[in-house]
């Protein structure tokens, strides 16, 4: 029987779904996780606990584990696991992603710095330390982009039109950096923060693998929602994209010349760019596949007609399968991370049923908790749902979403004040 490690920071719907596709396929699937405390059997007895700041002891318990019972493949799911999975093919010698390329693609400054070196258009940027607070901000050139070095899903991001604006963002970020869950977890444990020149343009994800150093692009996603800031949610990822073929075509180029500017290799990716009338402007390639339930909107078909899921792709090009074969459906499909509208304690969503009955909705998931305390952007780090849609155009998916969203009623109460 196969193996493959999983490496996760989170449990839930895409570590469910991997469990039971490993369970179809007969691969036996081992998790790695901080949250061994939280697991449901089967994992309970297969699970091994890991601190994802401590490397060596990580490298030092994957290689025996290996010898125990050796793994033919590794998967990590979010920034950290993506690193963790990096050191443990090293660890193995497996074909992945080298650690390296994982840890510059988890560090903005890092990313921009060889982004820059390989030629990709870049927006001006710098690393200051909180000395310099009000001296670079007097010196950039507006409008601008504040953000932390390590935090993912647009935590912290923030645009600043002016110097009192950049000084306001700037203490806000570091008031959300300061907070025990991320201070702990934060593997450069300082003060400095990247700054970026604000580059217009229209947004685009691409979700590939890379096959030793070959990207096969599995999904061009356009956000057709306008992303101006002054924070920066995700909402509609549609695709195929409408964008002409020969865009299309720059968008993959340019992906392949940031992920080998990173040094990525093999394994997944998830990249993102934008793209004005002065090029193509990659914002990063994170060497993992995309997050959370988003990976539901994506379905492949093999050559022969089989029907599979992301999760299923990734398995088996984790154990070394060529997925070449393998194409998106042919039909439009289209994902809604359901913003967070204010903060407030959490009570309800009404009228599900409604916009599920929605014409190409596929499924609305409400991942909200009921009294759960609800954070937007720039600090919180989560969505209240996904709606789901698939129609014969993308135009058509992007009503559906937008119509499904119109008709959600979320009841949310004024916030608690913390004590
Ligand atoms: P994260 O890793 O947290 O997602 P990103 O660097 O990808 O951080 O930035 C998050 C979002 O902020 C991007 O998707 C984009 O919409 C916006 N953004 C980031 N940098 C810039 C920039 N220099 N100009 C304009 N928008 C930006
Ligand atoms: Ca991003």
């Amino acid at each position: 029987m196969q193996r493959v490690l999983l490496i996760a920071t989170t449990t839930g719907y895409q570590t469910r779904t991997f469990s039971e596709t490993a369970t179809r396929l007969g691969v036996e699937l081992l998790f790695a996780t901080d949250r061994c405390h939280l697991l449901d059997d089967p994992w309970k007895d297969k699970a091994l606990p890991v601190r994802f700041h401590e490397d060596v002891a990580f490298v030092k318990s994957v290689t025996e584990l290996n010898e125990r019972t050796p793994i033919d493949g590794v998967l990590g799911l979010g920034d950290r696991p993506a690193v963790f999975a990096a050191l443990a093919c090293e660890a193995i010698g497996l074909p992945g992603h080298p650690p390296a390329a994982a840890r510059a693609s988890g560090n903005k400054f890092e990313t921009r710095q060889r982004f820059a070196a390989a030629g990709l258009p870049c927006p001006r940027f710098h690393l200051r330390g909180a000395a310099d607070d009000e001296h670079i901000a007097r010196s950039l050139e507006y409008p601008c982009v504040v953000k932390p070095l390590a935090l993912s899903g647009s935590r912290g991001v923030i645009r600043a039109d002016g110097p009192a604006e950049l000084l306001t963002a700037v203490r806000r970020v570091r008031r959300l950096l300061s907070r025990g869950d991320i201070r702990e977890r934060r593997h450069e444990a300082d003060d400095h923060l990247v700054f970026e020149a604000f580059i217009p343009g229209r947004e685009f994800a691409v979700e590939g693998v890379l096959e030793n150093g070959q990207l096969q692009t599995l999904a061009l996603f356009d956000k057709p929602d306008p992303m101006d800031g002054p924070v920066f949610e995700e909402s509609i990822y549609i695709t195929p994209s409408r964008e002409p073929i020969d865009l299309q075509e720059r968008i993959e180029r340019a992906i392949t010349t940031a992920a080998s500017a990173l040094g990525l290799s093999h394994g997944p990716v998830h990249a993102e760019c934008r793209v004005n009338d002065s090029g193509i402007y990659v914002l990063e390639v994170a060497a993992r596949p995309i997050g959370g339930l988003c990976a539901r909107a994506l379905r492949f078909q093999s050559r022969q007609g089989d029907v599979i899921s992301l999760e299923e792709l990734l398995l088996r090009h984790a154990l070394g399968e060529p997925v070449s074969g393998y194409t998106r459906e042919d039909a439009a499909s289209g994902v809604m991370m359901i913003p967070i509208p204010r903060a407030g304690m959490y009570r309800r969503t009404e009228r599900v049923d409604a916009a599920r009955a929605t014409p190409g909705v596929v499924d609305v998931v409400i991942t909200a908790k009921p009294d759960q305390r609800l954070e937007p952007l720039p600090e919180g780090a989560s969505y209240l749902g996904f709606i789901f849609a698939r129609a014969e155009k993308a135009s058509e998916a992007v009503t559906a979403l937008r119509s499904a969203h119109a008709t959600l009623q979320f009841v949310i109460d004024a916030p608690v004040p913390m004590a």
